[in-house]
């Protein structure tokens, strides 16, 4: 793959923290349009990589090319308005508040302080509220038909699965070209996960040109949703390839035993 057919290119990446170096010279790419799945052991750096690529951290050193441009250095908003959402490991739902308010503090949190003020007080500010709805409703029925009606419903009365499937909305409002999502399926059942899954993939096929990199230990969905495997140990990159070609390699078999 050459450097132009990649959504993302990254090259000498180090994150230290203190004397800790949790990513150590990483070269990787990511392809557009393909579903990467980053695996390895705890504390491998996976998370840390994510928080770089969304500028939550500024690398000590090296350099992530995203559609053409430098990523490190730029702000968390600079960098989800050039089309890079996530979802976080822990849920930051709002419980008390509905479906709509919690995928609209998605872009509020990149957004004008007013205009999110402004939505809480609904008639004031109408054109841009009946915006934000259509706006919502459209990907919700994209993503998950059955929750367009409950829009209106507080997060807290829906089951696990709905509120991962709201958490995967909010990232999406955007339009992102890249969705990183960090243990979709934690706290989830194995059928849940599935029904996730199954979900990621017919959104996918619905939005163009979405590329997807997700962090995950359930090897059943890896090998269900990836089209290629990068596998961190000791933040560097240690195998890259098919699900079926990562497994049986020796290097990431002896990182899961050593750990
Ligand atoms: P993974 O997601 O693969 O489990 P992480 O990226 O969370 O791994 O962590 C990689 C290493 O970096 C770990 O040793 C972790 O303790 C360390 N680390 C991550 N974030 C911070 C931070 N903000 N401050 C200090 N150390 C951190």
């Amino acid at each position: 793959v050459t450097q132009k057919e990649a959504l993302v290119a990254v090259s000498g990446l180090t994150m230290r923290f203190g004397g800790l170096t949790a990513l150590d010279k990483l070269d990787l790419h990511i392809n557009r349009g393909e579903v990467l799945g980053l695996l390895g052991p705890n504390g491998s750096g996976k998370t840390t990589f994510f928080n770089v690529l969304t500028g939550l951290y500024k690398a000590s050193e090296g350099s992530i090319v995203y559609a053409g441009g430098e990523v490190v250095g730029q702000t968390p908003q600079d960098i989800y308005r050039r089309g890079v959402a996530r979802t976080f490991q822990r849920s930051r739902l709002s419980l008390p508040l509905t479906v709509f308010d919690n995928i609209v503090i998605g872009d509020y949190q990149h957004m004008q302080h007013g205009l999110f003020f402004n939505l809480f007080r609904r008639k004031a500010f109408r054109a841009e509220y009946d915006a934000y709805v259509a706006k919502v409703e459209a990907l919700l029925n994209i993503f998950s038909p059955p929750l367009v009606s409950r829009m209106f419903e507080p997060v807290e009365t829906f089951t696990m699965i709905d509120r991962r499937r709201i958490e995967v909305c909010r990232a999406l409002l955007s339009r992102p070209k890249l969705l990183l999502l960090d243990e979709p399926s934690a706290g989830m059942t194995h059928d849940e996960t599935e029904a996730l899954m199954d979900d990621i993939l017919q959104v996918r096929g619905k939005l163009d040109d979405l590329t997807i990199v997700l962090i995950e230990h359930e090897m059943n969905v890896i090998e269900r949703i990836t089209d290629r495997c990068i596998v961190f140990n000791y933040g560097k990159k240690i195998a890259e390839g098919t699900y079926a070609e990562i497994t049986a390699d020796p290097n990431v078999q002896t990182a899961y035993l050593g750990e």
